[in-house]
């Protein structure tokens, strides 16, 4: 008779979904928390905790179609890190939603709020759907089931989704609702990026946006580039994209190419971004817009730029295309658009870098004004909010870019060395438990 082992030596390995091999936006995102193992001092016998998100949850979201069918979406929510205060972050609805995108994303909200200094720990949800193919009422019982689903660990005191990429305000309208309904009393603080009839925030549709035109006014300052006639590239014409490209024309700096998921357009000159809002809204996308010439979809990379800001999805700037790229700052709308291999390609290039999770921290910064304000059921005027907002992305901005200066690090590293140095000292004054 064999025996076995008494006790068999723990399988210490790293589960596979947590791979930092993994060439998705997960892999991308460990490789940043690598490079400021080196700046943490004693708190890097912590870093591990960043490596592992907290909370995963896997949902099954079936809904009847309006042919009478029945179909299955997978959803997630995915809490990364809850050391300084509840998980907080959008939900995502795309066709190519995966368990490791959403990782990565979570992962971002817990880097973006500490590097803002919002407390908050970081969160993300997503849905593998494609919202454009379904009617209105599909979408209502897809976004009702899974707030359901995910109803388990949600709430106000926990974890706080928000809109993302193809969610807004009418969503969040029907996660408040649902949730509401499942606790019966009406939870406002559930959800932020709510209609402002439903205690949404005044500014907080445009928020993300103007942070980016915010950090990047702050960026061309100290490089000595005048913000009036700077030529500025958009990828993605959405909340993020087109808010910050009409911000940027209206100080006087010309947007001269735009792409997003429909096409590309250039106009050296400089074409009407509230012009391109509209015919966006009412066509969903930039393509057939008359007031600016077609362009290669490869081309708009290459076109010569004083800021370009990739405002679409993850892994858009890349090896291939970092090298082509002329622009003097980029301004990361989007969560996640530059890889670790093309962020060196740029730095020896001499780009200016600022990070998503500065950059476009506008958002969820006015998130919080908003959970603020459904606590304490006392509304903040427009004025208000942008003033606040501003000074929170300046006061980021700058403590980041003195960190930057001190070690001679990138931005993205400096503002991870801020924000994880936030994370794990939270993690070390609360202590392990048991
Ligand atoms: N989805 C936005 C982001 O990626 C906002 C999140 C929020 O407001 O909670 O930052």
């Amino acid at each position: 008779m064999s025996s076995q082992p008494q006790s068999a030596a723990p399988d210490l390995s790293i589960p596979s979904y947590l791979n930092a091999d993994n060439l998705g936006p997960w892999g991308n995102y460990l490789r940043q928390v690598d490079r400021v193992a080196p700046y943490l001092g004693s708190l890097s016998r912590w870093l591990e905790t960043l490596k592992r998100p907290k909370r995963i949850l896997i949902v099954d979201v079936p809904i009847e179609l309006d042919n009478g069918t029945v179909a299955h979406f997978e959803g997630y929510r995915v809490q990364h890190n809850v050391s300084r205060g509840p998980g907080k972050g959008g939900v995502r609805y795309h066709q190519d939603v995966t368990l490791s995108e959403v990782m990565a994303l979570s992962a971002w909200m817990s880097v973006k709020n500490a590097a803002v200094n919002v407390p908050y720990g970081g969160a993300k949800g997503g849905i593998r759907v494609d919202p454009r193919k379904l009617s209105r009422g599909e979408l209502e019982r897809v976004t009702r089931r899974y707030t359901s689903e995910i109803g388990i660990i949600i709430g106000p005191n926990t974890d706080i989704p928000a809109p993302d990429v193809n969610t807004n305000e009418q969503v969040m309208a029907w996660m408040m609702d649902t949730y509401s309904m499942n606790q019966g009393q009406t939870a406002t603080g559930v959800v932020t990026g709510k209609p402002i009839a439903l205690g949404g925030s005044l500014g907080r549709r445009e928020a993300t946006g103007r942070g980016v035109f915010v950090v990047g006014c702050e960026a061309a300052r100290r490089t000595g580039l005048a913000i009036e006639g700077a030529r500025v590239a958009v990828q993605g014409f959405g909340n993020v994209g087109g808010i910050a490209a009409r911000l940027f024309q209206e100080a006087g700096s010309k947007i001269v190419a735009v792409q997003d998921h429909t096409g590309s357009l250039y106009k050296s000159t400089g074409m009407d971004a509230a012009a391109l809002l509209e015919h966006v809204a009412k066509t969903g996308g930039v393509a057939g817009f008359t007031g600016a010439d077609p362009l290669a979809n490869d081309e708009f990379w290459t076109i010569e730029t004083d800021v370009l800001i990739p405002a679409a999805l993850e892994n858009q700037i890349t090896e291939k295309n970092a090298g082509k790229i002329r622009t003097k700052i980029i301004v990361e709308g989007a969560n996640g658009p530059t890889t670790t291999a093309a962020d060196d390609i740029l730095h020896d290039k001499g780009v200016l870098v600022i990070p998503d999770v500065v950059a476009n921290a506008g958002g969820v910064t006015v998130s919080y004004f908003e959970w603020v304000q459904d606590f304490s059921s006392f509304f903040w005027t427009e004025e208000e909010i942008n003033q606040r907002l501003e000074r929170v992305m300046r006061e980021a901005f700058a403590a980041v870019w003195q960190v930057a200066s001190e070690h001679n690090v990138s931005m993205r590293t400096a503002a991870f060395i801020v924000a994880c140095k936030r994370i794990l000292m939270a993690r070390e004054l609360r202590g392990l438990y048991p």
